[in-house]
């Protein structure tokens, strides 16, 4: 399968090419040239299928042609050593918990996916590749532990010094093996200016193998559409309307879902569930897209002010607003309207909601009809931010899952960097 821009101005390239570049040349961002259906014998026996099996099939539609078949089998298998269960928490709406991978948060399913396929790639080669990744929070964890004890690869991680939650330092921090932590005195903006600075770097380049793993690889977006086939999969009742409820920031996730609509997954609807970054929502109503800088909230991976992928849902329909209007539908909640929900489902129904999932709840109880089911996606787990959970459901209520205590035991080991690129890069010219 060949991969073209959305920019439309460079070359298309193989799926390798995809994956390895990140971004196109002419700075779009590569989507399939096809997107193949599924057939009808999927969906019969889906209800009976694993999510890994369920995900193989899906796998194939994309990456088939481009990789032997029992080597894609094992990366999605290997992949998806967790499940995503569908649980309902009031009437008809039900949480797609996508929390249950090694760092609790959605992030799992495309980064280990990536590090995955990457290796495969590499395998040929001699050399040791280096993945440089710069992170607020939640992209270096999942990427980090994505990435742990993959051969071949080493993942180069750079936060900001004192930014970042004690469990997300944690989560990047204490893995050892081929992950290094570059804790930066500066801001997430200097962490991504360093990473930039490497990759314009003719002559480091030329010593060293880097390439990046941002959110926008094809590598990383497309496995989402996975666990979609598997909510449906869950669902008892198939013959209902069903919408799925996506809490989106820089809307990845919520395009992967637009692609499973394409390989027949029966959805009648899409709603982007905005915090107070409306810029999507203000789109809809409008017709107009407008970016502006994001403005923090307590669901702060929402907090985009220019959503990179939303450059593939105009591609997806031709830049038709009328289309767009018709599958996806817009909310937006202020921080105060987050904490009445979670609150508020925590009391009537005794399920403990993230911020993120509490977004995509409230969406579905403002516009479910009565003839549809609604499916939100609940991205992390309530204990990746106890703090602000505690502060809205009471101290104590958030109990820890055994995998992120283990984190929080581990030991903190990073190196100290200035904002300065001399030092980074002498750092990386003494990388084997
Ligand atoms: C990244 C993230 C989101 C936003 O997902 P996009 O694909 O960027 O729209 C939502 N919730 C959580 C917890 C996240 O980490």
């Amino acid at each position: 399968m060949k991969y073209y821009s959305t920019n439309h101005k460079s070359q298309d390239v193989t799926l390798e090419m995809a994956v390895i570049q990140g971004l196109a040349s002419d700075r779009g961002l590569f989507m399939p040239e096809r997107i193949n259906p599924l057939p009808e014998s999927f969906f019969q026996e889906i209800g009976s299928m694993s999510f890994q099996e369920i995900s193989f099939e899906v796998a194939k539609k994309f990456f088939g042609k481009d990789i032997p078949e029992d080597t894609l089998k094992k990366i999605v298998f290997d992949t998806l050593n967790f499940d995503t269960p569908l649980v309902n928490v009031k009437d008809n709406s039900y949480s797609l918990e996508l929390f249950h991978g090694p760092t609790s948060a959605f992030k799992d399913v495309g980064a280990r996916f990536m590090a995955r396929l990457l290796s495969h790639f590499l395998g040929k080669e001699k050399k040791m590749v280096h993945v440089l990744v710069a992170t607020s929070g939640d992209t270096g964890s999942a990427v980090a532990n994505g990435f742990l004890g993959v051969p071949g690869i080493k993942v180069h991680v750079l936060y900001p010094k004192g930014k970042v939650s004690e469990i997300q330092e944690k989560q990047f921090t204490t893995l050892g093996q081929n992950i290094t932590a570059l804790e930066i005195d500066g801001t997430f903006d200097d962490c991504q200016a360093l990473v930039k600075a490497a990759f314009m770097d003719v002559l480091l380049k030329e010593k060293i193998t880097i390439t990046s793993a941002n959110s926008i690889n094809v590598a990383r977006f497309l496995p989402q559409a996975f666990y979609y086939f598997n909510a449906y999969a869950q669902l008892k009742d198939k013959s209902r309307k069903i919408v799925f409820s996506v809490p989106s920031g820089n809307f990845g996730n919520l395009t992967a879902g637009l692609f499973a609509k394409r390989m027949g997954l029966p959805v009648h609807q899409f709603i982007a569930a905005n915090n107070r970054n409306n810029i999507v929502y203000n789109y809809l109503k409008t017709g107009v897209y407008e970016p502006r800088p994001s403005v923090s909230t307590i669901a702060n991976a929402m907090d985009v002010g220019d959503p990179s992928n939303f450059a593939r849902i105009l591609d997806l329909y031709h830049n038709n607003h009328g289309e767009i209007k018709k599958d996806i539908v817009g909310t937006t909640y202020s921080d105060e309207q987050i904490k009445e929900t979670l609150l508020a489902v925590y009391q009537t129904t005794g399920y403990l909601l993230d911020p993120h999932g509490a977004v995509g709840y409230r969406a579905l109880e403002e516009l479910l009809k009565d003839d549809e089911t609604g499916i939100f996606l609940e991205t992390a787990h309530p204990a990746k931010f106890t703090e602000t959970v505690e502060e809205i459901v009471g101290k104590g209520n958030v109990p820890m899952p055994e995998k992120l205590q283990r984190f929080m035991k581990g030991e903190k080991l990073s190196l100290q960097f200035s904002s300065k690129y001399e030092q980074f890069r002498a750092y990386l010219d003494g990388l084997e």
